[in-house]
């Protein structure tokens, strides 16, 4: 199998003419095709003349996949399932608001967290997205040069396939690739303690904790990762960072009714979180097969949304986008991801 010149930093594909014997701004204009003009094929790289491409082509491919579905919402919100391997798909959500184009993003075939409510989750870990994976769901789909941000929420756990989101985010936010700002990125995580910090120490992208429930024993229930990272680490981790600037910390929360709803789960939200700098999203819930919960009502909603803005927590009930075509491709990518 040939190797893909996708994923590569602009370094690598120097090194992958160099290896074709082809002069150094070859691999430059490689960067330049593939990440600033974003051509997924060969014939568009009008300036590399065709003997390079023959070398080229010899030991490398381009690494491009078109999407193998496409479901469209009527709110404009598009689904694209992308084909990893042998029966394995992973899906995109392009999200469209106003003047933005947000691209939510798979990092893992299936994932290991083995979130109770969370139907990727149920499905097992099948492995894990290359960087040219990540990075195919950004430029092979019709919106490629028109994407302003980007939510690493879809299926997977980005902080469990750590070297691959890396590379991803090093090739979105170098000035001669894809020249993001981190601002436009955030990466979302149930807090796996250890990549996080690594994540902190070196990324400026947000970040984005999937909480759900403030209380230990009731996210052990629906969430394993608890037991081997429990929150109170993760927000205690948080803490010793500085969210007041440029970097932001969000944490998702899904309501359940009956769950997480309640009075006494918001106060001790308040308490957990202050006086971290931060936004609470509520997200709605969507129902999933054999799973007895519902999504909490509206009211529910809006008071716990009133009780943690009235302490100080911006915290605001996010709009659900693309309902229509939750379960489209047959996968619902469930409560992580951007619904
Ligand atoms: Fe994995 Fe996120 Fe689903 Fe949990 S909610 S199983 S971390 S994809």
């Amino acid at each position: 199998m040939k190797t893909k010149l996708l994923g590569k930093t602009p370094e690598e594909l120097v090194a992958a003419a160099a290896s074709c014997s082809l002069k150094p701004f070859v691999g430059r204009q490689l960067a330049e095709w593939l990440y600033v003009k974003k051509a997924t094929s060969w014939e568009r790289m009008t300036n590399i003349s065709k003997e390079s491409k023959a070398r080229l082509q010899e030991k490398f491919d381009l690494g491009f996949s078109e999407p193998a579905g496409v479901a469209r919402s009527s709110d404009g919100t598009v689904k694209y399932l992308f084909s990893v391997g042998e029966g394995e798909y992973v899906e995109a959500v392009m999200i469209p608001d106003e003047d933005r184009k947000t691209l939510c993003v798979s990092s893992q075939k299936g994932c290991r967290m083995g979130c109770r409510f969370c139907m990727t989750g149920r499905g097992g870990w099948h492995g894990n997205l290359d960087a040219a994976d990540i990075l195919n769901q950004f430029l092979s789909i019709p919106e490629a040069g028109d994407l302003t941000n980007a939510v690493f929420m879809g299926m997977g756990e980005p902080l469990d396939n750590y070297d691959s989101l890396e590379r991803a985010i090093s090739i979105l936010t170098d000035e001669k690739c894809f020249g993001w700002s981190p601002k436009r990125i955030t990466v979302s995580t149930i807090g796996v303690l250890p990549a996080l910090r690594r994540f902190l120490d070196t990324q400026r992208c947000h970040i984005a904790v999937s909480l759900h429930n403030p209380f230990p024993d009731e996210r052990l229930a629906f969430m394993p990762v608890q037991k081997a990272w429990p929150l109170r680490d993760v927000i205690d981790l948080l803490k010793e960072y500085d969210f007041s600037g440029q970097r932001r910390v969000s944490f998702e929360y899904t309501m359940f009714a009956g769950w997480n709803d309640s009075k006494r789960h918001a106060d001790a939200l308040i308490r957990l979180l202050s006086p971290l700098e931060c936004r609470v999203n509520l997200i709605r819930f969507h129902k999933i097969p054999d799973f007895p919960y519902e999504c909490a009502p509206d009211i529910r909603m809006e008071e716990f949304k009133n009780r943690l803005n009235n302490h100080g927590i911006v915290c605001t009930i996010r709009a659900s986008r693309g309902e229509d075509i939750l379960a489209a491709c047959g996968m619902l990518a469930g409560a992580h991801s951007q619904q």
